[in-house]
């Protein structure tokens, strides 16, 4: 497998790393983009200051911006008919990671694949085709250029990652497994289940009999004519697989004790300020993530500076609200039982509470860590929020029967 390339510097993030960041973004946008996005948002116009889409997806991926405050943004600014569109958008995020919670097989079942498909890159002539893709030397037009873009800022715009994952698996012939696992690495908003879900749709598996193919037409059209890949595969067979697994329910969650408890952050959800702690007695707030277990190669230098300095800012954040929190939060050197052990001594607490972590690889991390702590004495909790908790279970079929629900969902989320 090719070395992961560092960026420039890996310091020099093109998505700053805070909430306010992302919040200032959401204005820019909101007041640009926002009106024109249902007609707008198929346009890739390449890097720079784009205003036909958000680029929020770094900070909505975190939790540093919630999709709640995305929909209340703007359904202020606009009727819901005005916004429908950027609406139903964040909610194929919801979608997807509700999909994906009710069938956590699909996850386990891609990273065993990936695991035997690296193993296979080892060898030639996977070994070399691979590289040259990675790398931006296919000659292909566009997709060398979307290689170039997604290694040096960590984004791809949607239409770009469609028509990249089209022409890697359907003209590349290269393992869709292995592609998802490059996005994985250097997208910032790199997301078990939007981006192994939106692959598998491209290859086939997610609505069984259709495939996605990138045609040269579209993406002249919708590049403004920057490019006009020639070769571009016209047919793909359907990949003769079973039809995705039913939907179980998602787990219920036992609720945390009136008691002191430790808030333990990870990159799943880094806005502790509006999470639903109800009784729960905060006494100390630490932060530790599972980013370079998003493939079995670990992650670029520029997500793992992402994600470790939106902590910082949530835990930044956290201080102002001393009062709320308890003791001075901080860092722990590794999502491992040890750190987090002391660190309940250390406060006193037998409670750790955490917010809900979606299947991945930041929740394997979460319930590695029940046992040990349980034989220590030391019980963990996971809350889950209104928004994941009143979609997700709708989440069943497609995407088309979810939407229809959406004004309900609005509603129950105090937002229709
Ligand atoms: C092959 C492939 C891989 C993808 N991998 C990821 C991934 O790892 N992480 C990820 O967050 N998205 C992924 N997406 C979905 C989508 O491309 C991005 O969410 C979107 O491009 C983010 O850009 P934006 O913030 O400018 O979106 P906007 O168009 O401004 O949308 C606003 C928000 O809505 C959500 N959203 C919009 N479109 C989608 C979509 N199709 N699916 C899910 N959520 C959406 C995002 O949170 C986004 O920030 C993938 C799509 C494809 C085709």
């Amino acid at each position: 497998m090719p070395p992961l390339p560092a960026p420039e510097s890996p310091t020099k993030l093109r998505f700053e790393p805070t909430r306010a960041a992302g919040l200032a973004r959401w204005d820019h946008f909101a007041s640009r983009g926002l009106r024109s996005y249902a007609g707008r948002r198929n346009h890739d116009v390449g890097p720079g200051e784009r205003t036909e889409v958000s680029e929020l997806s770094p900070y909505v991926r975190h939790r540093l911006v919630l999709e709640a405050e995305l929909v209340r943004g703007a359904l202020d600014r606009h009727p819901f008919q005005a916004v429908e569109k950027f609406v139903q958008e964040v909610y194929w995020r919801t979608y997807w990671k509700g999909w994906l919670e009710l069938r956590p097989a699909v996850w386990r079942d891609y990273r065993q694949a990936l695991a035997a498909r690296l193993d296979e890159a080892e060898r030639e002539p996977l070994a070399t085709r691979l590289q040259e893709a990675c790398a931006g030397r296919t000659g292909i037009d566009g997709f060398d250029d979307w290689v170039r873009e997604l290694l040096a800022t960590g984004y791809l715009h949607n239409h770009a990652r469609m028509w990249f994952a089209s022409i890697w698996t359907h003209t590349l012939g290269l393992p869709w497994e292995l592609g998802a696992d490059f996005f994985l690495r250097h997208l910032i908003d790199g997301d078990p289940a939007s981006n192994t879900l939106s692959w598998r749709w491209v290859v086939g598996l997610q609505t069984p009999g259709k495939v996605y193919l990138a045609r040269a037409d579209n993406v002249a059209k919708y590049t403004g004519g920057r490019y006009a890949p020639r070769g571009l595969a016209t047919d793909a067979a359907v990949p003769p697989a079973p039809p995705p697994p039913p939907a179980s329910e998602p787990s219920p969650l036992a609720t945390p004790p009136a008691a002191p408890a430790a808030l333990l952050l990870t990159e799943e959800d880094l806005h502790p300020e509006s999470l639903p702690l109800d009784a729960v007695e905060v006494v100390g707030v630490a932060a530790g993530h599972a980013a370079t277990e998003r493939s079995p190669l670990g992650a670029a230098p520029s997500v793992l500076a992402f994600t470790r300095d939106a902590q910082a800012d949530a835990l930044a954040r956290t201080q102002a609200l001393v009062g709320r929190f308890g003791a001075v939060p901080r860092v722990l050197p590794a999502l491992d039982v040890e750190p987090v052990l002391a660190w309940c001594r250390e406060l006193g607490v037998s409670t750790v509470v955490v917010p809900y972590a979606p299947v991945g690889p930041a929740r394997d991390r979460i319930e590695s860590l029940r046992p040990p702590l349980a034989a220590a004495g030391v019980a963990l909790y996971q809350i889950r929020r209104q928004w994941d908790a009143s979609a997700w279970p709708h989440a069943r079929r497609g995407f088309f029967p979810f939407a229809e629900r959406i004004p309900a969902l609005l509603r129950e989320n105090g937002l229709g």
